[in-house]
């Protein structure tokens, strides 16, 4: 999978690179869906959400251009296959989970992740962030919100960079915000993306 994306020029960097090496995405996707853990696909976690496709993850991954030591927040911790390969990066993460078994499932996995102390997670509605630990210095939200939610954005660092994707239900367009010295901010669209909705109070508010 790792030789795969890097020849197809996903993962772009010896970091990254290491990362997928050292977290087996094996240990995220649940027992049956387990022989097509290394295939570059979205795979169901239960409760109607997915694990990213690995390719998907490397492009946010290196948007976000994670330092050593940075303070990271994630939201939609999902199997917790992100937030451990943000910590081998080198980020201190905390990462927010809606659903509570799957919170659950998260703690679960992240067991396997060498660099475990480095994360916290957290239950509950993460579409307003959260507060006590900003600022962040990178934010990347894992499921797809209506707007850029105002809460993020103040909890963004100035010179922090956050990806989100922005849209519909079903798709959405990848934004990469940055946010500079002086605090203001600069938004692109990296491309069309497909994410499982932001459910809560900056997100979506059915299902
Ligand atoms: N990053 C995950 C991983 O590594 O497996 C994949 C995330 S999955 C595509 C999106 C996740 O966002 C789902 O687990 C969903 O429950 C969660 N989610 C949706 N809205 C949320 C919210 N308001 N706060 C926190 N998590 C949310």
């Amino acid at each position: 999978m790792v030789h795969l994306l890097e020849s197809q020029g996903y993962i772009k960097n010896p970091q990254i690179r290491d990362a997928f090496l050292q977290v087996d995405r094996a240990n995220f996707v649940p027992e049956k869906y387990r022989s097509k853990a290394y295939f570059d696909t979205p795979l169901p976690i239960g409760h109607a959400q997915t694990i990213s496709a690995p390719s998907m993850v490397a492009i946010m991954l290196h948007l976000l251009e994670i330092e050593q030591n940075s303070k990271v927040l994630e939201i939609g911790t999902g199997s917790g296959y992100n937030a451990c390969l943000l910590a081998c990066l080198g980020a201190r993460v905390f990462t927010i989970e809606r659903l509570y078994p799957l919170y659950e499932m998260a703690k679960e996995n992240m067991k396997q992740c060498p660099y475990r102390d480095r994360i916290t997670i957290l239950f509950g509605d993460g579409s307003g962030g959260f507060p006590k630990e900003a600022p962040y210095q990178r934010i990347m939200v894992t499921c797809g919100a209506p707007d850029i939610p105002k809460p993020l954005v103040e909890q963004l660092e100035n010179g922090g960079i956050m990806v989100i994707p922005v849209g519909g239900t079903f798709f959405q367009e990848l934004y990469v915000v940055e946010k500079d010295s002086n605090g203001n901010l600069r938004k692109r669209i990296w491309g069309d993306v497909a994410f499982v909705p932001m459910v809560g109070k900056y997100g979506h508010r059915w299902a």
